[in-house]
């Protein structure tokens, strides 16, 4: 019996023992680290009442219908420079974006409304009190909660915790990841092939997408596929890390050593997923460190790295579990697909971008979703797939083959990768 993909995630959110040491960072090195306390916002945001425009500050009640409005200019008030003056009925006050609101006054006059005659100001637009002002607090106010704890901090995040005056945060320390490839077949690049072997692309793969999270890799190299060998590396891996991830040798081949490493000194908690690719992920632990063995065909350990492997770093730093955006789409093509197990299939979405075949249904579809075509024969050897691809097409386990303008779902790379969401047609130079 195969796992299905969401109680899979399920099952390995259970197995996760967040870290639980903390430490405090500046707001410079705290993109995409976890939160472990909430943060209170210290001061009202904006923190005075200030003009949104350039133009004349004035006292505007009841002056909705008057008509011309004239004021005498009192004062100045730039930004970081407020005016001394208090603004009267008939005041006004010369003001600049950014800069504080005077005593008195509750709304600004465009100056481009304002016709200026020595030191009066005169406008026939309606003014109503509040126009163009950003009122104190209006952001948020002093003492309000900004973030919990278990957020993951965006650049967008942390944008709005400077604007607060907040110089550090505390947070999760780095979740630390053992990572290990395994296979006799297996050679390091800068050296040449010998006769059967491949180079050793997942150490790569998998270290590359882990910067874009906050742990400290700990490499241990390509190990043969030799029982003693693994066992031995993995019980060291687990005293140093929290996570391990490992390639290669979870299937059921004379050469597969590593569930059985795994179930000398810790457990494998599920095997066997209804996904493709990625069917033998095998998912456990060693003492208190979480075990990953990702399927060694290189397309499969990408697929099984972004789908279980991401949001388990997240969980183990505080974070909750979240899926990837999923988002609906028209397939371009036909594809064939096997009742049975969830397909990530790579693929490029483009809007606007006729189907290479349509009927009247696929023509209507196209009109609402955008359309994918899948980046060739989908070999989970072939990295080619990924490399064109700027999403994962996500075939349900209980749909069989598909016809172009059939409904499915991407995945868009930019979230989950590294990658930028790109269109993969030239641009033309003009
Ligand atoms: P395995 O999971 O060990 O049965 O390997 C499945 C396929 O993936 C085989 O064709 C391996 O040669 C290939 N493979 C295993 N590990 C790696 C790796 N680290 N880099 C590239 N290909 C690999
Ligand atoms: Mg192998």
């Amino acid at each position: 019996m195969l796992l299905d993909v969401d109680s899979a995630l399920r099952k390995m959110a259970a197995l996760v023992l967040p870290v639980e040491e903390t430490e405090e960072v500046e707001l410079a090195g705290a993109v995409n680290r976890t939160l472990a306390a909430d943060v209170i916002a210290p001061i009202d945001l904006p923190p005075f009442d200030a003009s949104a425009m350039d133009g004349y500050a004035i006292d505007a009640t009841d002056l909705d219908h008057l008509e011309p409005k004239r004021f005498e200019v009192v004062g100045r008030s730039a930004a970081g420079h407020p005016a001394a003056a208090t603004v009267r009925r008939g005041e006004a006050v010369r003001i600049f974006t950014g800069a504080v609101l005077p005593k008195g006054a509750n709304a600004v006059v465009l100056q481009e409304d304002v016709v200026r005659s020595g030191d009066f100001a005169e406008t026939s637009e309606p003014a109503h009190i509040g126009d163009h002002v950003r009122p104190r607090g209006q952001d948020v106010r002093r003492g309000a909660m900004l973030f919990r704890r278990g957020r993951q901090l965006s650049v967008y995040d942390l944008s709005w915790l400077a604007a607060c005056g907040i110089a550090n945060v505390r947070v999760t320390r780095r979740i630390r990841v053992a990572l290990l490839s395994t296979g006799d077949e297996l050679a390091e690049a800068g050296r040449p092939l010998a006769v059967g072997q491949i180079y050793d692309s997942n150490r790569f793969s998998v270290s590359s997408l882990l910067r874009q999270k906050a742990v400290e890799t700990i490499d241990f190299g390509c190990l043969p596929d030799d029982p003693r060998a693994i066992e031995q590396t993995l019980a060291d891996a687990a005293e140093r890390a929290d996570l391990i991830v490992a390639s290669g040798g979870v299937s059921v081949g004379d050469a597969d050593f590593v569930k059985g490493a795994v179930e000398k000194q810790g457990a494998i908690d599920f095997w066997r997923i209804a996904l493709k690719p990625g069917k033998p992920l095998a998912v456990g632990a060693i003492g208190d460190a979480l075990f990953f063995g990702l399927p060694g065909n290189p397309v499969s350990t990408l697929v099984t790295y972004l789908l279980f492997v991401a949001p388990a770093v997240d969980l183990l730093a505080g974070g909750a579990l979240t899926s990837p955006l999923a988002l609906p789409a028209t397939l371009g093509h036909g594809f064939k697909h096997s009742v049975g197990r969830r397909e990530y299939a790579r693929g490029v979405v483009d809007w606007g971008v006729s189907a290479s075949a349509g009927d009247d249904a696929a023509a209507e579809a196209r009109e609402q979703r955008p359309i994918v075509h899948l980046t060739g024969d989908q070999g989970s050897n072939r990295l080619s797939t990924f490399a064109n691809a700027n999403c994962l097409v996500v075939i349900d386990e209980n749909v069989g083959n598909l016809q172009a303008g059939d409904p499915v779902s991407f995945v868009p790379l930019a979230l989950e990768g590294a990658h930028a969401l790109r269109h993969r047609r030239d641009v033309e130079a003009n």
